[in-house]
């Protein structure tokens, strides 16, 4: 597929990740992106955990009714359950060529898909399957984390200099190929802390929102208390 346009295209950004719970890194995350990129749509997806990482406090369901709780009510915003669908294993890869194929289905195969991630997850992609792939599906748009940063060296830094845009308001005319870099006020946010704080009996109140911290109680997820 030919990555570069004169014209702008439809712009699906998509932001993976495990959301348990969703929090207000993620969600200013995509805030951040419409502000930029005003048409764009933005989709969150949950992956199923893999076997390696320890198993979440919330099952797939309930992380899915999270993220459905927070952004229902923004039309640009969505949440693409596909991997939690599935039954194999949630390689980005994978779920990358069925999106090409859905575009490709409906006649707009060469519309812009963004992959987003945080500074951490990019760090570390090189141990994605089938890596180098990924580029030849979409864009990579990469937005700085507290105590993460660019690799400066090795495979992944390689890989940022070979398919670095220039311009960031670009990204749009390219369907897939570019990796940028975002930068935005920092959050540090992260599930792990919330779900830490509510394991040392302190409460996660403001790094996320309340419906989401009232879905937890409702349900105990975290070892908090269920409600009735
Ligand atoms: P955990 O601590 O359980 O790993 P997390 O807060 O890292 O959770 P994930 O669901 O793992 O959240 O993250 C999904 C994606 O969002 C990753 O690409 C991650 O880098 C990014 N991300 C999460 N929180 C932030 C944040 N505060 N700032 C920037 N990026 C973030
Ligand atoms: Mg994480």
């Amino acid at each position: 597929m030919s990555g570069a346009s004169k014209s702008k295209k439809p712009m699906h950004i998509v932001l993976g990740g495990t959301f348990d719970p969703v929090h207000f890194g993620h969600l200013r995350m995509t805030q951040e992106m419409l502000n930029r990129f005003p048409y764009a749509k933005v989709a969150l997806m949950p992956a199923a955990y893999p076997p390696h990482r320890p198993q979440p406090g919330a099952t797939p369901q309930q992380r899915i009714e999270m993220l459905e709780l927070v952004l229902g009510k923004y039309p640009q915003l969505s949440v693409d359950t596909r991997e939690l669908r599935r039954k194999d294993p949630s390689y980005s890869v994978v779920t990358l060529r069925e999106i090409r194929q859905e575009f490709n289905e409906a006649g707009t195969g060469d519309e812009c898909l963004v992959f987003l991630m945080g500074t951490d997850a990019f760090a570390k992609l090189n141990e994605w399957y089938e890596w180098q792939e990924l580029i030849k599906l979409t864009n990579i748009l990469v937005v700085g984390r507290p105590s993460s940063e660019l690799p400066k060296d090795g495979a992944v830094a390689e890989f940022y200099q070979q398919h670095a845009i220039d311009k960031l308001e670009e990204l749009p005319r390219y369907s897939c190929g570019k990796v940028g870099y975002c930068q935005m006020p920092q959050l540090d946010i992260s599930s792990t802390y919330i779900r830490e704080q509510i394991n040392q009996g302190f409460s996660p109140r403001f790094l996320l929102p309340d419906g989401i911290l009232d879905y937890m109680n409702q349900h105990g997820l975290y070892g908090l208390n269920p409600k009735s």
